[in-house]
């Protein structure tokens, strides 16, 4: 720990500097968990211990509140380009505020598709006029995600990728897959794919059971996702390149990554609040805002990703925020779009699943919105380290709060969790030094 003396600015220029006053300070990375103060000075972490010197500071006082490191979202949709009636980079970097994430990493099916360096280097150039956080695009894996032809990988890489993927489709073609693996791992670059046999999912609106039987849904079967991850798994092995599956939602597939994990492979895997949160049952109003995919699957299904949370096969937690106009998502159920929102709701939804069940810990909590994603992509962020980018993340566990869809930053309105009583959640938002959101 550095001495408080240590962020002193010594040749005694005034420089911007924000002390965080006795907060509960949880850094994984470190293994650091105390109440603590928290310097910030010209956008970097200064010191932490106890009674800094507050002087020439903006003080934040935190008492009853978690300190974290900067939360990392690696999978969200910006919409930008070519979708902006549904979200824009700065709105969607605005719900990431609020929802207290200080980087967000953004899925390539926009129109067009993010599968060549003009594009990534629009998004990144976007981000830096519009987003009031980090924001990391994410590369598509083939050109359009058609899953035929290999994007433009490398030159993405060197424009300012993070990882590639051809979400909201999977990469059917083991050939095609093979060698984007090559790619990757050539490039250092994680491989993410969205895990569904479209032949088995063809037609289908949500999960294939009694819930669809009876509401007389064509279903989605559970086979359609973890099908998907052998040859998958199998390809990571034999190129090692890093494999990470997006959104896992069935108990199977939560079992094949524990046990790609035991054989040593590079694999990781990301569960959303919804799925851990919510079951098919949700469905029998035929409301669209809970239409996703992966489906909503049974408490069976939940039980088990939750049970890998606990466990350490599911490394991170991600929203997979998927913005939806109104005027799409108001349409009959069989005809609307997948997804929905989730940065704002995602550490309320995260505290009242997990941690306030007793199922894990608040530095576990932490670890799979911060050392978790940095694991998987190597950002350089996910730490309250001395030194290290001041990304902060403070919120509270006990502040009685409702979710307001109609308040949100984003453009689109589509989330089931509207009108959600939630006990805990996001307080301040701080990206490189810079309070960029506040309760
Ligand atoms: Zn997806």
């Amino acid at each position: 720990m550095a001495s408080p003396s240590g962020w002193r600015c010594s040749n005694g220029l005034s420089v911007s500097k924000i002390l965080i006053k006795n907060g509960r300070i949880i850094d994984p990375a470190s293994g650091f968990d105390a109440v603590a103060d928290l310097a910030i000075v010209e956008g970097r972490i200064a010191a932490r211990g106890a009674g800094l010197d507050a002087a020439g500071a903006e003080v934040f006082d935190a008492t009853g509140l978690v300190v974290a490191p900067g939360f990392i979202d690696m999978h969200v949709h910006l919409r930008e380009p070519g979708i902006e009636h549904a979200e824009t980079i700065e709105t969607g970097a605005r719900a990431a505020a609020a929802g207290g994430f200080t980087s967000i990493c953004c899925m390539p099916n926009t129109m067009p598709v993010n599968d060549n360096a003009t594009v990534t280097s629009y998004i990144i150039d976007r981000a830096k006029k519009f987003a009031p956080v980090n924001v990391f695009p994410i590369g598509a894996i083939t050109k359009g995600s058609a899953g035929e032809e290999l994007a433009a990988i490398g030159s993405m890489k060197n424009a300012g990728i993070v990882a590639i993927s051809d979400d909201g489709r999977p990469v059917m073609n083991a050939r095609v897959m093979r060698r984007a693996m090559e790619f990757a791992r050539s490039l250092d670059l994680p491989v993410i794919d969205h895990c569904e046999d479209l032949n088995l999912s063809a037609g289908g609106d949500m999960h294939d059971g009694l819930v669809s039987t009876r509401l007389a849904l064509r279903g989605i079967p559970d086979t359609s996702e973890y099908v998907m991850f052998a040859p998958d798994i199998l390809l990571s092995k034999s190129t090692g390149a890093r494999f990470h599956v997006a959104h896992i939602s069935t108990r199977n597939s939560v079992a094949m990554v524990a046990h790609a994990k035991n054989l040593g492979l590079p694999v990781t895997c990301e569960a959303t609040p919804h799925h851990f949160a919510i079951t098919d049952a949700e469905l029998t109003t035929y409301d669209s805002n809970y239409k996703m995919k992966p489906p909503l699957r049974t408490s069976c299904d939940v039980d088990a990703v939750i049970e890998g949370i606990v466990s350490g096969a599911v490394d991170v937690i991600a929203t997979d925020h998927a913005p939806h106009p109104g005027s799409e998502k108001m349409q009959e159920f069989e005809r609307c779009p997948f997804g929905i929102l989730g940065l704002e709701t995602a550490i309320g939804l995260s505290l009242e699943k997990l941690v306030h069940t007793g199922r894990i810990s608040l530095g576990h909590l932490v670890a799979l919105f911060t050392t978790g994603p940095e694991r998987v992509l190597q950002l350089g962020r996910g730490t309250l380290a001395v030194g290290a980018p001041a990304d902060v993340t403070i919120f509270s566990t006990d502040m009685q709060w409702t979710y307001d869809v109609n308040q949100s930053f984003s453009k689109s309105r589509n989330s089931p969790f509207d009108g959600r009583k939630f006990l805990g959640g996001p307080m301040a938002t701080i990206v490189s030094g810079n309070v960029v959101w506040r309760r």
